[in-house]
């Protein structure tokens, strides 16, 4: 048998230091401290960063836990607000807004999911709109927040938090993290790749300056270019724009004039959206749209006369094709971030996305060989996350009841049998999908599916069983309860403010 140490992974080269480098670049110095195995980034100033990606989702916080990040000080770092979830207007028809919380609607009344009994009533008439019965909605309609409480079983802990954030900051805020536990960070540009002649593994990197950066290990992040992955591996990019055809962006902060709310916002226009991402000291607006059905000016020109306030910045364009690489692990390198794929930013998944590949990278740490079966796994893992969260990206698309012929052409378009089963069986009787593995649990796709009016045909049989009137009581409760408890939450900005207060006083945990 070989010596163990001959095995094991040394040296480790991440390219990239956006907010994926960063973010992989922390979690390996955390989780590899006490194994002596050498980390280096190498980033390239006069690239530069993607330079947007603001909004996220619940899980960060697992994430920034795990790294023994204290929330409060991430939010002074990083002029984070708090996201209770996205509020979707003009989605279905014009007029309509709904919001996708981080969180449930109601609370089970009877054997039934409650859905279910909400779909009856309304039909009879008895029900009120649906995201009247969410708690982290209706705390988001009045700019309101406090922290879940711990009680599990009560109805005010029906709901999660994420951050809005200046997603540089955040970056420059995991730089530090990393180097002071010892990743070294290399200004300069890669202009060349070594790879073995026999197993196609890269060796080395040669940088501008002539230096030679070797390695057992290494971690593509340098963003949509693939550098690692696709220019020198050549791995092969699934292209997915057939089903998620908006492929460009202009993004421009403006100034705040009116007190933010906790969530994010989306706004369907002719063709694309735009999204509204409050921070601290600005607010971020983008307009994602394809090019087939408008044109730059004329998308740059709608972004900027639908700002709430003055722009601080000259509007940035931005050019993508959703897809992914057919493998996201190839010998002994790991895509992660926009190297590895890209799926538009609707629901803020990208972040995410680059925490899953951080965190089944950490499960399936391979040895210098990169067992072939490790990678095959990592891989059917990593085709799940971004299978699942394309599909639930599509739901949004292909439920619109617009006019424009963007619009019609996103309901017409060939659709992933994954999904069509999906609004099949929500629409015959109901049924939300369940899955363990992936983002977007039912929560998430009831959300949706009734925010952009898809009602099922009928409801749970067992719904039937309850009486009219203990029925709207029961709705009537909830919704009662709702009001009473997000009335009585912090204004959002009060509760930045008294937190940010309290970390500069303690040590900074915020439960
Ligand atoms: C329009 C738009 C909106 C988005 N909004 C969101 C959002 O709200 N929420 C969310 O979660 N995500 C969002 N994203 C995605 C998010 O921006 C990215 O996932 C995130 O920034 C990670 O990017 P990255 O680190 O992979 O790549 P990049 O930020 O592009 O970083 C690449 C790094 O590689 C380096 N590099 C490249 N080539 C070389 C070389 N030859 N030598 C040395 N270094 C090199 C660069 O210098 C840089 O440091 C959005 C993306 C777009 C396009």
């Amino acid at each position: 048998m070989k010596d163990r140490s001959e095995q094991s992974i040394r040296e480790i080269v991440i390219v990239g230091g956006g907010t994926a480098g960063w973010m992989t670049a922390a979690a390996l110095s955390h989780r590899l401290a006490t194994t002596g195995t050498n980390i280096r980034l190498i980033e390239s100033a006069e690239i530069g960063t993607v330079g947007v990606g603001e909004a996220t989702l619940p899980q960060i916080r697992d994430f920034n836990r795990m790294l023994g990040i204290k929330e409060a000080e991430l939010m002074g770092r990083t002029s984070a607000t708090i996201k209770l979830g996205i509020e979707f207007r003009d989605w279905g028809k014009t007029g309509d807004h709904y919001i996708h919380p981080f969180g449930v609607h109601g609370e089970p009344i009877g054997p039934a999911d409650f859905h279910h009994y909400w779909v009856k009533a309304r039909a009879e008439g008895a029900a009120e709109e649906f995201g009247r019965y969410s708690l982290p909605i209706a705390a988001a309609r009045r700019l309101k927040f406090n922290l879940p409480p711990g009680n599990p079983d009560s109805l005010l802990q029906s709901y999660s938090y994420a951050f809005q954030f200046d997603a540089s900051l955040y970056a420059v805020f995991l730089a530090e993290y990393a180097e002071a536990r010892g990743t070294r960070r290399i200004e300069g540009k890669v202009v060349s790749v070594k790879c073995d002649g026999d197993n196609g593994f890269i060796r080395s990197l040669t940088l501008e300056s002539g230096e030679q950066i070797t390695g057992d290990l290494f971690i593509d992040c340098s963003g949509f270019r693939g550098l690692l992955i696709e220019q020198e591996l050549q791995t092969g990019f699934a292209d997915w724009s057939d089903y998620l055809p908006c492929n460009r962006a202009f993004a421009v902060p403006c100034a705040i004039s009116d007190p933010v709310g906790p969530f994010t916002r989306s706004t369907a226009r002719s063709a694309g959206w735009q999204w509204r991402i409050p921070l601290q000291h600005r607010i971020g607006n983008g307009h994602v749209y394809c090019d087939r059905y408008i044109r730059d000016q004329d998308a740059v020109d709608m972004l900027m006369d639908n700002l709430e306030g003055e722009p601080i910045a000259e509007p940035k364009q931005l050019f993508f094709k959703t897809g992914k690489r057919k493998k996201l692990w190839n010998r002994n390198c790991i895509a992660i971030g926009l190297s590895g794929g890209f799926l538009e930013p609707l629901e803020s998944t990208s972040i995410d996305l680059i925490q899953s590949g951080i965190m089944n990278l950490l499960a399936f740490f391979p040895e210098k060989q990169c067992a072939a079966s490790d990678a095959d796994e990592y891989n059917r893992l990593m085709d799940l996350e971004f299978d699942r969260v394309r599909d639930f990206l599509m739901l949004h698309y292909v439920l619109n009841q617009r006019e424009e012929p963007f619009w019609r052409d996103m309901r017409e378009m060939a659709w992933p049998d994954s999904l069509r089963e999906k609004v099949e069986a929500f629409e015959r009787r109901g049924l939300v999908p369940q899955y363990d593995q992936g983002l977007f649990q039912p929560a998430s796709w009831l959300s949706v599916f009734i925010g952009q009016n898809l009602l099922p045909k009928t409801w749970d049989l067992r719904v039937d069983a309850m009486a009219a009137d203990r029925r709207s009581a029961a709705l009537q409760r909830i919704k009662a309860a709702i009001d009473d408890s997000a009335g009585r939450m912090s204004e959002h900005l009060a509760f930045i403010e008294t937190y940010r207060a309290k970390f500069a006083g303690s040590n900074g945990d915020m439960q």
